[in-house]
């Protein structure tokens, strides 16, 4: 039987894709960005276990409030890493009438994942960085990884939201929002393009697990500022 270490629910998510949508935060994480706002969903260690089928019957109860754009995401935590749950949860919801949507790094590639991309409508690619370096000093991974998954999404078709977190002088670069245009023009896949704001409500979550917040330091960048990045990518 295939189950999935669960993190939490959201009932009706307006911010992780289309639409209303119904998110599921897996548990567990392979990376350890220095900007992470969920550190509590690292761990592969839970005591919330689910069937797909306990998960689908969750997200039936909100199929009304769905319309034409809505449904389900999985994020995380990292959902790749139980690419078999999210598959089978992924072909009952399409069973069912339900769009589907992955919130992923996209660090990780096998043919399980490959399995669940046949049911997966649409993906919000984190984009943490776009140069390698930053990738290897702040996430803990290769930045060729990404672009590697961002490769499949192409080759597949797959809808792509390319996502970005905001972080003050350590993403704000030109040179970021160029590599960020650029994407977006040699992949067909990405029709649209977020970028969010670095937040540092998270620091409580630090202080509760006793780790440090690598970049408590940092400033929140403030909307006028999010508001000119966006400008630059039109
Ligand atoms: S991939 Fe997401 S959950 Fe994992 S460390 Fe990075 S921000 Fe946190």
């Amino acid at each position: 039987m295939t189950i999935g270490k669960i993190h939490s629910f959201q009932s009706l998510g307006t911010l992780d894709g289309p639409g209303v949508r119904f998110v599921v935060f897996m548990q567990g994480c392979n990376l350890r960005c220095h900007c992470c706002h969920n550190p509590d969903t690292w761990s592969f260690e839970s005591e919330k276990i689910y069937t797909p089928e306990e998960i689908v019957s969750k997200v039936l109860r909100f199929k009304e409030y769905f319309g034409d754009e809505g449904g389900i995401t999985i994020s995380g935590g990292e959902p790749l890493l139980q690419p078999r749950f999210v598959y089978e949860v992924f072909k009952l919801c399409h069973e069912n009438g339900i769009n589907t949507c992955l919130d992923t790094s996209g660090s990780v590639y096998n043919d399980d994942i490959e399995l669940m991309l046949s049911e997966t409508d649409r993906v919000l690619l984190d984009i943490k960085y776009t140069n390698d370096a930053l990738y290897k000093k702040y996430v803990g991974c290769s930045y060729g990884l990404v672009l590697r998954f961002l490769g499949v999404l192409e080759e597949r078709s797959i809808k792509t939201t390319l996502r970005q977190v905001v972080i003050p002088s350590v993403n704000t670069s030109t040179e970021n929002f160029c590599q960020i245009k650029q994407l977006a023009a040699s992949h067909s896949c990405i029709d649209k393009i977020e970028l969010l704001p670095f937040r540092k409500i998270c620091t409580t979550k630090y202080d509760m697990m006793n780790i440090g917040f690598p970049f408590k330091d940092i400033p929140e960048p403030t909307p006028d500022e999010i508001e000119k990045y966006y400008e630059f990518l039109k």
